[in-house]
């Protein structure tokens, strides 16, 4: 496996709570480099453009209301097999059913508040990693 990238972001329940440190250092004894990062606060628009994907769904606007509602951590992060290897550390959607030592399993609210987004494909990690951030933000 070559060295991949993908897209992460800390949501607002970790930047509100302070544990942007402790989130990243799960990240990285993981074995994932953060090769970019930013602090923003997230447009509804933005959010909305984010989780297009999911736009059909009940949880839709509850999902971009709370996305929008406070300042994230948008990252890139580059490791071999970046995607499944990052999923694997962020556990399960849904905390209850998170594996322990998982970032979902010891940080995350709920279903909802669940701590980090990370991307499910190359082909959405790409179309992430483009929404938020220029070539030139990246340094690997
Ligand atoms: P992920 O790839 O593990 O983040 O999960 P999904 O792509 O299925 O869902 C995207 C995000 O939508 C999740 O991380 C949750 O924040 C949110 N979400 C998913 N299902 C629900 C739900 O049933 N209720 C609420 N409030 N949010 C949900």
């Amino acid at each position: 496996m070559t060295t991949q990238r993908t897209f992460s972001i800390l949501k607002p329940d970790v930047t509100q709570r302070n544990l942007t440190g402790a989130v990243n250092a799960k990240i990285e004894a993981a074995g994932l480099r953060i090769i970019a990062q930013k602090r923003i606060h997230m447009s509804l628009k933005q959010a909305e453009t984010f989780y297009a994907v999911h736009s059909a769904r009940p949880f839709f606007g509850e999902l971009t209301q709370m996305m929008s509602a406070a300042p994230v951590v948008v990252q890139v992060l580059e490791a071999d097999n970046a995607i499944a290897r990052y999923r694997e550390v962020m556990g399960a959607t849904n905390p209850a059913n998170a594996a322990p030592g998982t970032i979902r399993k010891e940080f995350a609210v709920s279903m909802g508040e669940n701590s980090v987004h990370g991307s499910d494909a190359e082909e959405t990690a790409a179309i992430e990693i483009a929404q938020f951030f220029a070539g030139n933000e990246i340094v690997g």
